[in-house]
């Protein structure tokens, strides 16, 4: 469906009806991560959602690191997340922003809450807080220190600030209702001590805003008229609404909730994300096999497929799982499309064509892509040449009729008809060589005794081909849920999701691939050169084809 045809989301009818009302003049959004990991695929979603509202209404979106807690945020995913950012093909208003910069406006609105009797400093330990908070049936109790004097707190928050209270020993909480039925009402915390140096102010504070505190107040001072988040906030927007009440805000953003989006064989919590890193179980945040923008970068998915992924998902009041092979479905979409095609060989067999001379080179033309104009590519062919092993039995069958074996043809893709003649055997008795002779005049032609062969082999050439590492990837996960399996998420990881080919040939033109470039290895799969490794390494992005069933999990070969 085209953009316009696409019946608008609940989001977008929100916008609409604000724009038409005049309560907004110019959309503004935001997206918020935190550093203290990677993007994935969930925060693609959000950051389509956010950034494509902000396009197709003409307004802004800012990219905001949410960094008010400094105990597991570093300036590494900082940088990370801005590139992937950049890389998924959105541009943000303005300058980067941080949390971190509204610090000061933050602690300035705490005074002021204090001073309007609307918060107070709290004695009370964390745990204590919980016990006096009450549950979803039986109202919270009040803290002792509630009713302590506005000077009082004042001073203590003071204090608290200059790193002279213990951590853990006071807290500023909001004076709200301890009975509320919304348990997110009852008293919550504005400010804790924490001892900890932070990836931008350093030393300078002992305290940090909550969660809460912090991101209704910052999309006020930025100006969001839309703060889009995902459902496990839902309960918390009472109170997002209090603070813009409450305090002298510059402007009233009002928040909104989507489902987040899961997809199944793999994870998207940053903490199971971690653990997989820490582990050692993939070789970082962008192993190729980790759902990280960062990892499906390394391993060839293109940002057009992403982000039509995240256009053809509902933006929906409840969470749900998406099956990975609608993902993959966009990716080969667009790979399809756009790369062109090589021949590598991953299991080679060396065929010698007796009746060519030693030294014969013909350059044979071939299309880079068999439907685009993508330009043409020469493939040198010469005497010895590498097929698939498993494109060669060492007897006809029917079933393998496609196949090269002794007296049957195949073509040599973009090349000439050979015919097998025989084969020789190493001593463990695998077979190391063919050989075979060339169908003369078979160039674009059926040969002229009309034997047709039944089969296209991919090859390459033996002495003007070159040789290649090419890593074979496959899904991470081999169960379809595996965070909410009957074990450990990690007992579900896919012994098979890394198969690594030493010497693999390809066609000479792949030597001066652009790392990033993407291929159809041509019947092998989606390819891409490695962005790390100088050498030639080239990762697999996906199969031609999906092999996973969807009935029952594990994957069908
Ligand atoms: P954390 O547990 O560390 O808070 P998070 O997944 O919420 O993890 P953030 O960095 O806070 O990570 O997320 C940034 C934005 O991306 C938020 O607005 C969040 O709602 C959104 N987001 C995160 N995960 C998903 C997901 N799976 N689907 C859709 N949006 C997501
Ligand atoms: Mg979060």
């Amino acid at each position: 469906m085209s953009e316009d045809s696409k019946p608008l989301n609940f989001i977008e009818q929100i916008i609409e009806d604000d724009l038409e009302q005049r309560r907004v003049t110019k959309v503004v959004t935001r997206f918020p991560p935190e550093p203290n990991g990677y993007l994935h695929i969930g925060h693609a979603k959000s950051i389509c959602l956010n950034f494509g509202l902000a396009r197709k209404y003409e307004g802004a979106c800012n990219l905001r690191f949410d960094d008010t807690n400094p105990e597991k945020e570093e300036d590494e995913f900082v940088s990370a997340i801005i590139r992937d950012v950049k890389w998924l093909g959105f541009n943000w208003d303005g300058e980067v922003r941080y949390a971190s910069d509204y610090f000061q406006q933050l602690y300035d609105w705490a005074v002021y809450l204090i001073e309007q009797d609307k918060a107070y400093v709290c004695e009370l330990s964390a745990e204590q807080i919980r016990e006096y908070r009450g549950t979803l049936t039986e109202p919270g109790t009040d803290s002792p220190y509630r009713k302590r004097p506005a000077e009082e707190s004042l001073a203590l928050l003071e204090s608290m600030r200059k790193g002279e209270v213990a951590e853990g020993a006071m807290t500023l909480r909001a004076k709200i209702d301890m009975a509320s039925p919304n348990i997110n009402l009852r008293d919550p915390v504005l400010y804790r001590i924490k001892r900890v140096p932070h990836h931008r102010t350093g030393d300078t504070w002992s305290i940090y805003p909550s969660y809460d505190f912090a991101h209704g107040q910052e999309d006020a001072i930025e100006g969001v008229t839309h703060s889009i988040c995902t459902l496990e906030f839902a309960a918390n927007r009472p109170l997002y609404d209090w603070f813009v009440e409450n305090l002298p805000v510059p402007s009233t953003p009002r928040q909104y909730e989507f489902g987040r989006l899961n997809l199944n064989y793999t994870v998207t919590s940053k903490r199971k994300l971690k653990q997989l890193v820490d582990d050692g179980v993939v070789e970082g945040w962008d192993d190729p096999r980790m759902p990280t923008l960062a990892g499906m970068r390394r391993r060839g998915y293109t940002p057009a497929a992403i982000r039509n992924f995240c256009d053809s998902l509902a933006v929906a009041k409840t969470d749900g799982v998406v099956d990975m092979a609608q993902l993959e479905y966009f990716i080969r979409d667009d790979l399809n499309r756009n790369a062109p095609r090589a021949m590598v060989v991953l299991k080679p067999l060396k065929v010698v064509i007796d009746n060519l001379p030693e030294a014969h080179v013909e350059q044979l033309p071939a299309p880079a892509h068999p439907e685009r104009d993508l330009g043409e590519r020469t493939l040198p062919f010469t005497r010895e040449i590498y097929i698939d092993a498993d494109d060669f039995k060492e007897a006809y069958s029917k079933q393998f009729k496609k196949k090269l074996s002794p007296g049957k043809r195949v073509r040599l893709r973009n090349g000439y008809v050979i015919e097998a003649s025989d084969y020789l055997k190493d001593e463990q008795g695998n077979i190391v060589q063919v050989n075979a002779t060339l169908v003369p005049d078979t160039l674009g032609k059926d040969p002229a005794d009309d034997i047709k062969p039944k089969g296209v082999v991919h090859w390459v050439s033996a002495s003007l081909g070159k040789q290649a590492t090419v890593r074979l990837y496959d899904r991470l996960f081999s169960h379809p849920a595996p965070d909410r399996g009957e074990g450990e998420f990690l007992e579900y990881v896919n012994a098979e999701s890394l198969v690594v080919r030493e010497g693999c040939w390809i066609e000479p033109g792949l030597a001066s691939a652009e790392p990033g470039a993407h291929y159809q290895f041509e019947r092998e799969g989606y390819f891409c050169r490695d962005n790390r490794e100088s050498g030639l390494v080239f990762n697999r992005t996906i199969e031609l084809r999906d092999s996973w069933s969807k009935q029952t999990p594990g994957k069908q070969n």
